[in-house]
């Protein structure tokens, strides 16, 4: 029998494998607690675990974490880690400091088949979704290791969004564990409110995660319009605009206080114009109860886009703030490590088939009216 890893495992999935090892429902809790608390690497660190269960958790179990390839520290404090997910692939964690708060930013897939225009993981394909465990093993090893770092054993990560490379939404069955134990007293103890997931908009799993594991949602908005949306976001085709946002107000009701935070990537003379500013007012004001997070644009060579100028960020922010929308510019943090929004790109060995790649490929945009179409331009 293969070793289970014992990072796979939420409380319940911990007290289940427990009791089918003749344990005790609170040992499966003493386990949990010496795992994510404490950061234990092997059982014989687990002091007060019966021996009889630690000789028995020999062989069936492991903690398994993943071998670390690089990590890279910012001036700003920002730390990028790449970690080895096997099979030539690797995946990227960002951990974010700030005044009041300690943010890592979690991969969930190697690569991505959403293929978005303006990300870089969307450009390298898909090659697999993380397992619960590797999605946990990069917050378990960013916040043990910072403790011994700093040699303390407070909590240091207040935040974890997953932002990271991948489309959490398309990876559900693994995502959902892994929130259930970021969120669980007995390891990470955050509120559902400093655990964001992040989509491109798949539908049907913000349905499911309202009821599952109904943590604070950002939708990766980025256009007004289904015409542009379709050529940037390429899973629009399949869930417009309208869809989302109904699923996204009925997200709302079961947290009528909380709101969704809409993440707009500002692309030179894309979707920036006041035009645009004004079609998203349209589109969500009365409706939802949102905040804007505009995203200066992180250029790679392979966009063919640019980012959108300081004062048209500025202006565009203006517009949506005089409507009563809530709107912030986000930081660009380690810039000089590679860290920042959509320039995550360890190494993802593209699975998809030739078919698979055509459909990631933009469609020509159908422009009616006065909304300026796309235009593609040189990377500086
Ligand atoms: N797949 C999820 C989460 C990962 S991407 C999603 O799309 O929401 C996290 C955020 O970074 C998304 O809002 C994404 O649109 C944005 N992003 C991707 N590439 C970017 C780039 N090159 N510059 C700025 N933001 C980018
Ligand atoms: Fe995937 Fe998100 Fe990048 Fe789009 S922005 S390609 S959904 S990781």
């Amino acid at each position: 029998m293969n070793a289970v890893n014992l990072l796979d495992f939420d409380l319940e999935g911990l007290t289940a494998f427990c009791e089918q090892l003749g344990e005790k429902r609170f040992r499966a809790t003493q386990l949990f607690r010496w795992i994510h608390h404490k950061g234990a690497t092997d059982f014989d660190q687990m002091s007060d675990l019966a021996k009889s269960l630690r000789g028995k958790l020999q062989g069936v179990a492991t903690l398994q974490a993943l071998p670390v390839i690089s990590e890279h520290v910012s001036s700003d404090g920002t730390i990028k880690w790449l970690f080895d997910v096997g099979g030539g692939n690797a995946v990227e964690s960002v951990y974010i400091p700030e005044d009041d708060r300690a943010t890592l930013c979690i991969s969930s897939q190697a690569g991505c088949a959403v293929g978005c225009r303006f990300c870089s993981t969307g450009h390298q394909g898909f090659s697999r979704n993380l397992s619960t465990g590797e999605i946990l093993a990069q917050l378990w090893y960013a916040e043990h290791t910072l403790r011994k770092r700093l040699g303390t054993t407070e909590r240091i990560i207040s935040n974890v969004v997953m932002m990271g490379m991948g489309e959490p939404l398309q990876n559900y069955s693994a995502l959902v564990p892994a929130l259930k134990v970021m969120l669980d007293d007995h390891a990470y103890g955050m509120s559902r409110r400093r655990v964001t997931v992040s989509t491109s908009g798949v539908v049907p799993m913000i349905e499911r995660l309202e009821k599952d594991c109904p943590v604070a949602l950002a939708v990766s908005l980025h256009a007004p319009n289904d015409p542009l949306r379709d050529e940037l976001v390429p899973l629009n085709r399949k869930y417009p605009i309208d869809e989302l946002l109904t699923a996204c107000s009925s997200y709302l009701k079961a947290a009528p206080r909380d709101f969704i935070t809409f993440e707009y990537c500002m692309l030179d003379g894309v979707n920036d114009t006041d035009e645009h500013a004004q079609q998203l007012i349209a589109l969500v004001k009365g409706r939802i109860n949102c905040k804007f997070n505009l995203i200066p644009f992180n250029p790679f060579p392979a966009s063919g886009l640019l980012r959108s100028k300081p004062e048209r960020v500025q202006a565009f922010a203006r517009l949506l703030a005089d409507a009563g929308l809530i709107t912030t510019v986000r930081k660009t943090r380690g810039d000089d490590i590679d860290a920042a929004c959509g320039q995550l790109a360890g190494e993802v060995q593209d699975r998809t088939n030739a078919q698979q790649r055509m459909q990631r490929q933009p469609v020509a945009v159908k422009v009616s009216g006065p909304v300026p179409g796309t235009r593609h331009r040189a990377a500086p």
